[in-house]
């Protein structure tokens, strides 16, 4: 049994859309251009009058809604296109007599247990010889990554997985070369396949689980869950005086956001200056407006486990369900101070929403955000906020699905500020 479609509906419609980081960048920009914003090319001038646009830097998307006032300050939602998964190898067809296999290797931190025993498609990009790239996206069970038979294991415990040898996967019987058979079934010739970036994706539809339908399981909830709710904040976001509202999605987050299109990158920065000066503005005004604005770091949020209570601090409850979270870490893995902490609140309270504040235990290592590392690029204040969800970095995670509409309500609210809290 099923609640009525909702938000969480379509964020399973989105991540199923979305199996890379190039794929949420075609599924946001479709949305976008749904609702009248237009893509720039970076390659290109700017308009210069007011507007609503965007850019698309290989997985990588910024879009925003501009004015005629090149101090104006920005609202910032960020979040990252990229989860962990297993990717292919460069050379991957790994001769064997016993099956047809392909070397793949993971991309950042996945569980890697949960890559095992599953039906697996192939998606990613392929550049040509002419320049042109093309998407791939193949939502069969094409892949298989399957695990030791306990009868061949020593203490018939589990084995510990080594990323090197316990990860290729079996696509057939007949060995044959993985990228002739993709090409004959994508239309390409061979030989004009230059370059590629190829993974794994779990084919099993997102869905509703749980009695009354009010989990979500998807994959890469971390952090498609942000970029759906961000791209939803950004659509509904009313117009106000003095502020351009801005979402911008990186790619690499997983591995540390160091690359042409992470959040170490000149993405942002190079956007929001070309915003400013294409408005008539000055590299002065660029910093006049910076210095009013502010991010929030979307990410997702690690929710109490019923299994590992021990594993959480005891005052930092967080419940599913319990609506967004404020991230703090005083060691900055967060980039929250005190103001972005209380702008996000006051969103929050002007949404009707509940919010919750995690802190991470400080014997444990805590994970990261694209925060720190835009905040120190863009000078921005900037808070970390999240959603909560259970199993991250699982092939399939689960969250609830009340959280999806009060996480966006929070981050509509974030981007139309009313009050004294601009930065
Ligand atoms: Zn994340």
């Amino acid at each position: 049994m099923s609640p009525t479609p909702d938000a969480a509906d379509q964020l399973l419609r989105f991540v199923d859309a979305s199996p890379t980081p190039f794929h949420v960048c075609r599924t946001v920009a479709a949305d976008l251009e749904a609702a009248g914003w237009s893509r720039l090319d970076e390659r290109e001038p700017w308009p210069t009058e007011a507007g609503r646009h965007y850019v698309v830097r290989g997985g990588s998307l910024v879009a925003w809604s501009s004015t005629d006032v090149a101090t104006d300050a920005f609202r910032v939602v960020g979040a990252h296109t990229d989860s962990p998964n297993l990717r292919f190898k460069q050379h991957h067809d790994v001769g064997t007599d016993a099956a047809a296999v392909v070397a793949l290797e993971p991309y950042g931190g996945p569980l890697l247990d949960t890559w095992f025993d599953r039906d697996l498609g192939v998606s990613g990009r392929v550049v040509l010889r002419d320049g042109g790239e093309r998407l791939v996206s193949i939502d069969e069970p094409v892949l298989r990554v399957p695990h030791l038979a306990i009868h061949l294991d020593e203490d018939r415990k589990g084995r510990d997985i080594d990323p090197q040898r316990h990860l290729n996967a079996v696509w057939g019987v007949e060995p044959r070369e993985f990228l002739v058979w993709l090409c004959e079934r994508e239309g390409l010739a061979r030989p004009d396949v230059l370059g590629f970036e190829l993974m794994a994706h779990v084919i099993q539809p997102s869905a509703r689980v749980g009695a009354a339908g009010d989990l979500v399981a998807a994959p890469r909830l971390d952090n498609q869950a942000t970029c759906f709710a961000g791209l939803q904040a950004l659509l509904a976001a009313d117009a106000i005086d003095g502020i351009r509202p801005m979402l911008v999605l990186f790619d690499h987050e997983e591995v540390g956001s160091t690359s042409e299109r992470g959040a170490q990158s000149d993405l942002l920065t190079t956007v929001l200056e070309r915003i400013v000066l294409a408005s008539g503005g000055s590299r002065d005004d660029y910093h006049r407006a910076i210095a009013a604005s502010m991010c929030a770091s979307g990410d997702m949020a690690h929710a109490t486990h019923p299994n590992y209570e021990d594993r959480h601090e005891s005052l930092h409850h967080i419940a599913l369900g319990g609506g967004p979270v404020l991230k703090v870490n005083q060691n900055l893995r967060y980039a929250s101070e005190s103001r972005g902490a209380a702008a996000f609140a006051l969103a929050c309270e002007r949404a009707g929403v509940p919010l919750q504040r995690y802190v991470h235990r400080a014997d444990l290592p805590c994970g990261s955000t694209i925060g720190p590392q835009s905040a120190a690029r863009t000078g921005m204040i900037t808070v970390d906020v999240g959603a909560p969800q259970l199993a991250m970095h699982s092939a399939r995670e689960v969250m609830a699905a009340v959280d999806i509409d009060l996480y966006t309500r929070a981050l509509t609210a974030f981007f139309s500020p009313q009050g004294p809290l601009p930065g």
